[in-house]
């Protein structure tokens, strides 16, 4: 099945007419699958027990060991993180202010998320090392109507928590953070979880955990969890009794189920990804105008997701790159790109100067991670670029030759 040993010419590339690499398509989303006699194991439980939502056993369990491993006192599940989100920020906000400071070089959708606050995102720029928002750029987006502040995790390790959490204490605005990208990853030795006033987390299908669909918010504030539980089921906090303006926004007993299944093989998966990663990491130093951004191997991580910078000594393009690798059936992805500001926007936002945002946003990918990627499959994705390196100068002439 080795296919990139059979192109010897420019023209046995696939966007230039030649065979495909992947005849099934390579993509970046995790799509972990447990195991399903054990997603069936949990499913039985609240199927007989006739409980398929509104805080059943398997919703019960499922905060208490999410909040037993993020080693904090409360977590709080959701239908997603959208409403996780929405929720917590709704809840910490601080009256009567109108905007939310965040980086546009994020979750593509985060400030869409926020919009349905009603705040304003107010995008700062991002530290160049961590990729992430951090005090030095958070505080020139900081003014008096600033009522929280966003922290989202970068992709590989961690935003600066120690510099947020102290900036948000110096001003006494709230600290939340987008925990998506760091679940279950360690920050100075302690379980990220535990930081700000609270933190959010994904389980659908392309993270982390899967639950198919769901999120969830951990903190060891009391009343903000009993806020947000209320909040999440309709404001009810017993049969008969409104007590907040609720929405709708519970997770159910059948995602709970698939993500049980799927903390089990947690452990496994991380293993799983670590030899992905790790082969990634030994291949790739073939090739030095690419480089391949490293886990901190120091604290915890689950290696989930591969990132590379194209150097500027990398012949081609990341455009030309990209369509290379997407004829050939590797669904590579721009790292957060464009970003957030430069898109067309339902509603408005403030920006700060964000001339390395916009730098940065231009240089990385996600290559193919997940999953359904094999080992072969790595060895192929690295043997195209090796080739794509090799015969960069007739590429070029190719494109400019009208091929596009
Ligand atoms: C996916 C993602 C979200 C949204 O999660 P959903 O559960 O799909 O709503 C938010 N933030 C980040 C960083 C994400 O990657």
């Amino acid at each position: 099945m080795s296919t990139v040993n059979q192109k010897h010419r420019t023209g046995d590339l696939a966007r230039f007419g030649g065979a495909k690499t992947f005849e099934f398509v390579r993509g970046t989303p995790n799509l972990v699958r447990p195991d399903i006699e054990q997603f069936l194991t949990y499913s039985r439980e609240f199927f007989e027990a006739r409980r398929y939502t509104n805080g059943g056993p398997l919703v019960r369990k499922l905060e208490a060991r999410l909040a037993r491993l993020h080693g904090v006192k409360y977590c709080v599940a959701f239908s997603n993180a959208f409403w996780a989100i929405v929720t917590t920020i709704k809840s910490l906000a601080l009256d009567g202010r109108t905007e939310l400071v965040m980086p546009s070089l994020t979750y593509r959708r985060l400030a869409d998320i926020v919009s349905w606050t009603g705040l304003t995102p107010h995008f700062c720029e991002i530290n160049s090392k961590t990729l992430a928002m951090d005090p030095e750029f958070a505080i020139k987006a900081i003014n008096e109507q600033t009522a929280l502040l966003l922290a989202p995790h970068p992709i590989v390790n961690n935003c600066d928590v120690a510099g947020m959490e102290a900036l948000s204490k110096e001003t006494g605005i709230p600290l939340v953070f987008d925990s998506v990208e760091s679940a279950m990853e360690s920050y100075r030795g302690r379980m990220i979880g535990g930081f700000g006033r609270a933190e959010c987390f994904s389980m659908h299908s392309s993270k982390l955990l899967n639950g198919f669909e769901g999120g969830y918010v951990t903190t060891d504030d009391a009343e903000l969890a009993e806020q947000l539980s209320y909040v999440r089921g309709f404001g009810f906090a017993n049969e008969d009794k409104v007590v907040a303006l609720g929405l709708n926004a519970k997770l159910n007993e059948v995602h709970a189920a698939m993500a049980h299944a799927a903390i089990d093989d947690l452990p496994d998966q991380i293993e799983r990804n670590r030899g992905r990663y790790h082969l990634y990491r030994s291949l790739l130093e073939n090739i030095p105008e690419i480089r391949l951004l490293e886990f901190d191997e120091n604290e915890q991580r689950c290696f989930k997701t591969i990132v590379v910078e194209l150097l500027d000594t990398w012949p081609l393009s990341r455009r030309e790159t990209i369509d290379l690798l997407h004829a050939e059936g590797a669904l590579v992805r721009p790292y957060y790109s464009p970003p957030q500001h430069l898109k067309k926007m339902a509603y408005s936002t403030i920006c700060e100067d964000l001339r390395e945002t916009e730098r940065l946003a231009e240089r990385f990918l996600l290559l193919p991670c997940g999953e359904h990627v094999s080992e072969e499959d790595i060895r192929e994705v690295v043997g195209l670029l090796v080739f794509m390196k090799a015969h960069a100068a007739e590429i070029r002439t190719e494109f400019k030759g009208g091929a596009l």
